[in-house]
């Protein structure tokens, strides 16, 4: 049990493997270090990723996603008592906030030397669904180099680079400008963590959203609109169709027009590097039994969204869908619920601290490499809110949320180090 250090991994129910220790351990053995890269060779280790990637996987956070009463594995409290004393640890002072019930956010602010800039560095502690995987989701075995475990690659392993590099940035009294570190909840389904943060007030300079990037800089990616659509009707006896109203036929009309609005994305407007926008009718749940008529039926719509739109013209263009859809029918009231917004990334191509990571990037590593991404963030929501924003980190996206989800060490502890290296390294602008 966690529970036998006097580390706060209460609840963790998983055993600590036998040579955990209550901390996070940057090995004190020493590299043989580039000169160019700030000694960060010093101190981040394929064994300090190993130990604390084992700790984060070992404490099970998965997303509820609508479950209720959350209790263990689903829920990110454990995860937030264990990075509560990681981060008091390392010498920050926490802050928790509840965003819903069982659900936390943690955040801690580190001093750096010149203080008029703050980095936010955020990584999401929920992860997906740990059923149906072929490796045991919380075991954190390691073979051949690689952990396995939901959520090693995304994105406890983004995290514990990111911990990593901040524990030997702070730890030698290297770290070049203030720091936040934040573990928000919810990414996997609505980004509620990160949006809590904005909204009370998070102010930062530049941000860093944690994501398994394959060490590249993703600094755009499209947005996400979701919307749940319910036709409702009224029921009757299926032998009397007449005396009822059948919400599935307008609903049927709806998914043809949405189907053709589809259509016309990926026949528009092309971005150079992130396509069209896209649009998808993922489910549809319409009648109770064979023999009534269905007295509603309900659609999820999923639109991917580029930098370049407008969410409010999004709404309403599918909204007028919706109400044309039903216009034949009088007795049809439709109902949209836009469930989850994942704002777009569209940064500048020239902000500084983008331009320091990548030379941190490049320093390190040999090569800097930018992208961009088909999936969400939330380095969205702070993009959105004013703070240049990109995503990076080690592992693959095509290994998130997969049955055998698995993260190679080695990459966890490159990307530890570009880390390192950007926050010990003043950011000078440009202009
Ligand atoms: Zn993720």
């Amino acid at each position: 049990m966690c529970e036998s250090s006097d580390m706060a991994m209460r609840g963790c129910t998983r055993k600590c493997p036998v040579t955990s220790s209550p901390h996070v351990q940057l090995d004190a053995r020493r590299g043989t270090g580039n000169p160019d890269v700030m000694n960060t060779k010093e101190t981040t280790t394929l064994d300090s990723a190993q130990a604390i990637l084992t700790r984060l996987v070992q404490c099970p956070s998965v997303n509820p996603a609508g479950r209720e009463p959350i209790a263990p594995p689903y829920g990110e409290g454990r995860m937030a008592a264990l990075l509560s004393e990681q981060l008091k640890d390392m010498g920050g002072e926490v802050r928790t906030d509840e965003v819903l019930p069982g659900r936390l956010n943690v955040w801690s602010r580190f001093a750096g030397r010149d203080r008029s800039r703050t980095i936010l560095l955020d990584a999401h502690s929920d992860t997906v669904s740990h059923l149906h995987m072929s490796v045991d989701p919380f075991g954190a075995e390691v073979r051949e180099g690689r952990l396995f475990g939901r959520g090693a690659c995304d994105t406890k392993g983004p995290m514990a680079a990111m911990l990593l590099a901040l524990e030997s940035a702070v730890r030698s009294g290297r770290l070049a400008h203030d720091v936040i570190f934040a573990a928000t909840c919810d990414e996997e389904n609505g980004g509620r963590g990160a949006r809590h943060l904005v909204t009370r007030g998070l102010q930062a300079d530049f941000a860093i959203s944690a994501e398994p990037t394959e060490l590249q800089l993703v600094w755009r990616h499209k947005g996400i609109q979701r919307g749940r659509i319910t036709l409702h009707g009224m029921a009757a006896h299926s032998s009397t169709p007449a005396r009822g109203h059948n919400a599935i036929y307008p609903a049927a009309r709806l998914v043809g027009q949405l189907e053709a609005m589809a259509a016309a994305l990926s026949a528009g407007k092309s971005d150079a590097e992130l396509g069209t926008a896209t649009l998808a009718v993922t489910t549809m749940h319409g009648g109770t039994a064979a023999n009534i008529i269905p007295d509603s039926c309900v659609l999820d719509v999923d639109r991917r969204v580029l930098p370049s739109e407008d969410i409010d013209a999004i709404r309403l263009a599918i909204e007028e869908l919706v109400h044309r859809a039903c216009a034949a029918d009088p007795w049809c009231t439709p109902s949209i619920d836009w469930t989850q917004h994942y704002p777009s990334l569209g940064s500048s191509p020239t902000a500084p601290a983008l331009l320091a990571l990548e030379t941190a990037l490049r320093t390190v590593t040999g090569t800097a490499q930018r992208s961009v991404a088909a999936y969400g963030t939330n380095a969205g929501f702070y993009a959105q809110a004013g703070i240049p924003s990109v995503v990076f980190g080690p592992g693959s996206i095509a290994d998130a949320h997969t049955a055998a989800e698995s993260i190679s060490l080695a990459e966890v502890v490159s990307a530890a180090k570009v880390i390192e290296q950007f926050l010990c390294t003043p950011i000078v602008d440009t202009q």
